[in-house]
């Protein structure tokens, strides 16, 4: 059997990609390895390339629910086509500027000095805007529980959660769905909340991306302490790779996500399918909205403004999300 020959385009950017990793282009900076150099220069990605149209969000692909009542026109929601403040300089929505397979150098942003700027996404909102790349998203409009529809939940505790950060004098954005391409912010949280055929399932969770840092495990540790101790509710260890694997983060994947610089996390609240979880999500907003929100904010006390931007980092390219073709 004859073995297979790799076309020249492939030649070439095994070539371009070896000289620049050997020439040390892609080396991340001095001083830095331990901050950003979790992502292997030239692994084309696994964890983050694990979102396949069958690991759409399982609670959300599995429970029909209308569609949350959207508020576009409110101050500091995003319901479309928002301009950030903040400038992300990535050049991965570019691909034709690299070489396939090759990593991508992403040059610090350009982060103007003032309010530190937090994106809470209230999972499902507008889901059924979403742009051709998450079209398999259009109908995901989330778990529900005891008449209660997982959209609405999330979208009542963002807005709560967005009034006490800008409360603490930060800049606040509730996003829908689609997230700003390469959205650039101090936070990134998406707001969620579970669903189970299991009544006796319930606790909260959360999880980000197999990427870098401890940026996101500080954000996560952060989000899981205080909100838990705001809402005295269990943790349910199941973290899913649903969750790992989730879009708004899979920058790697997806235009609609963070860009690399923003540390960037998913919460599950609790689950809309058990009683005593149901209770507390809709019976105290203000608390679950209280345990969010003091996770953001031990996380900004903890991460001094501008230091996940300070640097360069080195990430895998952009290949563009292909979902299988639908049999018939
Ligand atoms: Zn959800």
């Amino acid at each position: 059997m004859r073995p297979p020959v790799l076309p020249l385009w492939a030649l070439l950017a095994l070539a371009l990609g070896t000289l620049a990793l050997l020439t040390g282009t892609f080396r991340p900076p001095a001083g830095s390895p331990g901050r950003l150099g979790s992502i292997p220069a030239g692994v084309a990605r696994s964890p983050l390339g694990s979102t396949s149209p069958s690991e759409a969000p399982v609670a959300d692909a599995t429970h029909g629910a209308t569609e949350p009542p959207g508020a576009p026109g409110e101050a500091g929601d995003v319901g479309g086509a928002p301009a950030p403040p903040y400038q992300a300089q990535s050049p991965l929505r570019e691909p034709g500027l690299v070489p396939p397979l090759a990593p991508v150098r992403v040059p610090r942003p350009v982060v103007p000095p003032g309010p530190r700027r937090i994106g809470i996404q209230a999972g499902h909102w507008q889901t059924e805007q979403v742009p051709d790349e998450l079209r398999r998203l259009e109908h995901a409009t989330g778990a529900s529980g005891g008449g209660v529809m997982e959209g609405q939940v999330n979208l009542d505790v963002a807005r709560r959660v967005a009034a006490i950060l800008r409360s603490h004098g930060h800049d606040v954005d509730v996003l829908p769905t689609t997230v700003p391409p390469s959205y650039l912010a101090d936070v990134f949280l998406s707001l969620h909340a579970d669903g189970s055929a299991d009544p006796g399932m319930r606790g909260y969770k959360a999880a980000h991306g197999s990427r870098r840092g401890p940026y996101e495990g500080q954000l996560v540790q952060a989000v899981i302490e205080e909100y838990g101790r705001a809402t005295g509710l269990p943790v349910d260890p199941v973290v899913s790779r649903n969750m790992r694997g989730y879009y708004a983060f899979s920058w790697s994947r997806f235009k609609s996500s963070v860009a690399p610089h923003t540390p960037a996390a998913i919460l599950e609240m609790g689950f809309l399918s058990n009683a005593a979880d149901r209770r507390l999500l809709v019976g105290d907003p203000d608390g679950v909205a209280t345990g969010v929100a003091n996770g953001v904010l031990r996380f900004l006390e903890e991460v001094p403004a501008g230091a996940p931007f300070a640097e360069d980092i080195v990430v895998p390219p952009f290949i563009p999300f292909r979902p299988a073709p639908s049999s018939p």
